[in-house]
């Protein structure tokens, strides 16, 4: 399945006719609401169709992984929202502002987030706030398991090094989605 946010350009409507719900603008087809979509190749069709549960409203939360990190920015692929799975791969970025001395998030941790603005197909994530951060991390060196060891503060108990990082208040403490343990 393949996810549209709103204001995504999808495609040139003379490559495409589009069905369902969407806007033409100089001559490119725009999602309005966020879609699913199905692209039929050989009938030349583009069907748009707004997802029933708007699960990507600015204010709610969604748990990702973190793919990269490339200071001041972590990128993220989301793997569910409103504590559902999601099947389809949504991408989302965090900024970092100078406040942080270290980067908050470490490649490969489970994080929870708060949607803050929907840019470009892309969301934007916020972790400021006790209940958001890093639920699942490892060690960036080994990748030995972490331990909570104080406030922003985790230690690997392979190599004994103690990571600054923003935890979740629950850090640990919480089944992760399904779609995160199987991988
Ligand atoms: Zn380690």
């Amino acid at each position: 399945m393949l996810i549209a946010l709103p204001g995504e350009k999808l495609g040139v409507i003379e490559a495409f006719e589009p069905k369902g719900e969407f806007i033409v603008k100089n001559g490119y087809i725009y999602a309005t609401k966020l879609s699913e979509v199905k692209i039929d190749k050989k009938q030349k069709i583009i069907e748009i169709r707004p997802l029933k549960k708007s699960a990507f409203n600015i204010g709610n939360l969604v748990v990702a992984k973190v793919d990269y990190v490339q200071k001041p920015f972590a990128f993220v692929t989301i793997v569910s929202a409103l504590n559902e799975g999601l099947a389809a791969d949504l991408k989302g970025m965090i900024y970092f502002d100078d406040d942080f001395e270290y980067m908050p998030v470490t490649e490969g941790s489970i994080i929870r987030a708060k949607i803050i603005g929907i840019s470009a197909g892309v969301l934007m994530l916020s972790i400021e706030g006790p209940e958001l951060g890093i639920l699942e991390a490892y060690c960036n060196y080994c990748g030995g398991p972490l331990v909570i060891r104080g406030r922003n503060s985790a230690k690997c108990i392979w190599c004994g090094r103690i990571l600054k990082l923003k935890l979740a208040s629950d850090f640990k403490s919480k089944a992760l989605p399904y779609r995160v343990i199987l991988e």
